[in-house]
């Protein structure tokens, strides 16, 4: 059987000109847990865009593999919304707000699509979203709220993290959730990740961070370094330890 989700092989792509990854090379097992770390600027976000089809990138060398329906797919070709039905789901770094919508019935518009066969009312997917809403330590009169309209930086992700969580996609990318997040919120969007990936163990989640605060709570089976557009160092928890101690400067 084929324990792989996702493998990225000497992928490279530019955005204006400006070459940014210069040949990535990463694989992932389906289930487990990866933590990317990296200093500013180095490409993490990049290749979260990449994977997920930005069109603002331009891929121009490389391949990025995705198992689905015990076919490997070239995703490259395809459009990010092809790719979000295949299972993989990108919490943004900075999330964007659609004024008019409000949470609940973007959020039950996504269930809806996905469940045509199990389609819920208003009042039905209230009643589903509630355990997952106490999870994230959210008041229920959330989904009445316009979708990220004056949010905070704190409730825009946890947003993401609700969505994710109606979604329960094979591959979650995770980039930066963890920033500007209080520690409360930090725990609860933590709890929330690690509810999701209980009921669904062959979930793979990849989070990009800078820190090891978020790794405190969700534990990472294997972690990467990014530095200039490649992955420069791959190992154990141990590496996030030595980088919080010693610094980006010491690998
Ligand atoms: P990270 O997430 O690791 O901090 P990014 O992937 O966001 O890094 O950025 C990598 C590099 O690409 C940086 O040097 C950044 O300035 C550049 N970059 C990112 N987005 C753009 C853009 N839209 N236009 C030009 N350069 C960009
Ligand atoms: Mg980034």
């Amino acid at each position: 059987m084929e324990n792989k989700i996702l493998k990225i092989h000497d992928l490279h792509a530019k955005i204006e000109e400006k070459e940014i990854l210069k040949g990535v090379d990463l694989d992932l097992e389906k289930g487990k847990i990866y933590a990317l770390m990296g200093p500013n600027g180095s490409g993490k976000s990049t290749l979260s865009q990449v994977l997920m089809g930005s069109p603002e990138y331009e891929v121009k060398r490389g391949e990025v593999l995705y198992f689905h329906e015990n076919t490997w797919h070239n995703i490259l070709d395809l459009s990010p919304d092809e790719r979000a039905k295949m299972g993989i789901f990108l919490a943004f770094q900075y999330p964007v707000s659609i004024p008019g919508v409000s949470v609940g019935s973007f959020l039950r518009q996504i269930y809806n699509t996905l469940h045509p066969d199990k389609k819920l009312t208003p009042l039905k997917f209230k009643e589903y979203v509630k355990e997952k809403l106490d999870i994230l330590n959210m008041d229920e009169s959330y989904i009445e709220r316009f979708l990220n309209d004056g949010f905070s930086g704190g409730e825009k992700k946890k947003t993401e993290i609700l969505q994710m969580m109606i979604v329960n996609p094979k591959l979650v990318i995770l980039d930066e959730t963890d920033s500007g997040l209080d520690i409360d919120a930090l725990r609860h969007v933590s709890s929330a990740v690690n509810a999701v990936k209980k009921q669904n163990t062959d979930m793979t989640i990849l989070i990009i961070t800078h820190y090891q605060r978020i790794l405190n709570y969700i534990k990472p089976d294997h972690v990467s370094i990014m530095k200039d557009g490649r992955i420069s160092l791959s190992g154990g928890y141990e590496l996030v330890e030595k980088l919080e101690k010693e610094g980006y400067k010491s690998i």
